[in-house]
Formats: structure tokens, sequence, C-alpha cells
């Protein structure tokens, strides 16, 4: 009996779904979800269509595999470490979505520029500093120092990590980090996009976070 097994079925479709949208091609991607004793994590170099609950593995808080048969992602340092640094966070993403891989190339942070930004992910999308591929501990230490409390974050010339509460919250921030990149770089080839303000930004994360589709949120509602 595999343990978490519909969880590990969860990150696979998730994975599955990522790679439909074109948000990963071939393994680079990976997908992880926090549990009591660690962290489940798809493993390294294995076709997401022949994943299978069994091929999952488990790390615990110092990144020894405790549960599975295979090597855990490459990049499971990025994830163990974000799961370190926020106790928020129940699931992480990462792939190399195209937009937001061109974005990570100009190094720098992307505001809050849309509303569902604000809603999901949170906090500006900043961008971690460039390490080599192969150094994987100092990408995770370099990728969960810069998060913050965003949802969001760039990897330099390498791509995006999206966290969320649980896997499909992660997906929904995947997928609105893809389009803010997008807009981002079609408003910046015209002009500097407008920000929305902060105190804006952190009352319409608590609004979703808190009320949204609540009585009291609708009543308020225009
Ligand atoms: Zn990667």
């Amino acid at each position: 009996m595999t343990a978490h097994r519909e969880l590990k079925q969860a990150i696979i479709d998730t994975c599955l779904r990522l790679e439909a949208m074109g948000y990963v091609i071939g393994t680079y991607g990976n997908a992880s979800a926090r549990v009591p004793e660690g962290v489940i994590v798809t493993p390294s170099r294995v076709d997401y269509h022949s994943i299978t609950p069994e091929d999952m593995v488990t790390v615990n808080a110092e990144g020894t595999v405790i549960d599975g048969e295979r090597l855990p992602s490459s990049e499971t340092d990025v994830h163990r470490l974000i799961y370190l640094a926020r106790p928020d966070v129940g699931a992480v993403l990462h792939t190399h979505s195209f937009y937001a891989t061109a974005l990570s190339c100009l190094h720098e942070t992307v505001p809050v520029i849309v509303e569902e930004q604000s809603q999901v992910v949170g906090d500006a999308i900043r961008c971690a500093p460039y390490v080599p591929a192969g150094q994987h501990a100092k990408l995770g230490e370099a990728v969960a120092g810069t998060l913050g409390a965003s949802n969001g974050v760039l990897l330099a010339n390498h791509g995006v990590v999206a966290c969320g509460r649980d896997v499909s919250e992660a997906l929904f921030a995947a997928q609105i980090i893809e389009r803010v990149c997008q807009m981002y770089l079609m408003t910046r080839a015209i002009s500097a996009p407008v920000p929305i303000p902060d105190a804006f930004v952190r009352s319409e994360r608590d609004r979703w976070l808190y009320k949204y589709g609540t009585r009291a949120d609708h009543d308020g509602a225009h």
C-alpha cells in the first residue's frame, strides 16, 4: 500500500496538465507537496506519462529519501527550502513556461499589475539570481531566499516556481504567473505598466484568502 496515493496521483495529474499546456517539455519541470513526514516530489528524469504513484519519492526536511525507490528530482532542494521558509505553502511547481522564462532572462521584478496577481500570487514576482545548472543546493537557497511572501518567483535564465496551499492552488498560481508575465512583456513593449498600489494588493490578497465567495464579500461587491 502506497502512502498518500491520492496526493501522489494529484501531483502526477498536475504534471500532465503542465505538459499539455506547454509549461514543461520533456522532464524539465518538477512538482511536490508537503506531507507531515516531509515532501513528496517527482522522481528525476522519468517521463510524466509513465510515472505511477509508486515512482514518487518522499524526502524529509533534511533532504534524505525516506520513501521511494527512485532518485528525487535534481531540483528537490528548491522545493524543500521553500517549505522550510514558508509554512503556509503546501505545494510547489517548477516549470520552464515560455513567458515567465523569457522574463527571467531580464533579471527583473514583475510588479503587481493585475488583480488576479494580487489575489493568487499576493505580491510581486521577484527574480532569484542566476545559479549555474548542477548547483542544486545553491539554487534552492537562491530561490527560497528570493520568494518572500509571494507565490511566484523567477529563476534567472532558467524558469519559474509557483506555490499554493495545495496542488490545485499551485497550478492556478502557475497559470496566473504565466499570464502576468505575458502581459508584462506586452505592456513593457509599449510603455511602463502602472503597478497596483501596495495597500490594494494586500487588501485584495486578504479578501481572496479569507472572504472570497462568502456572503460578506458578495454584499460588499459592486
Ligand atoms: Zn528547471
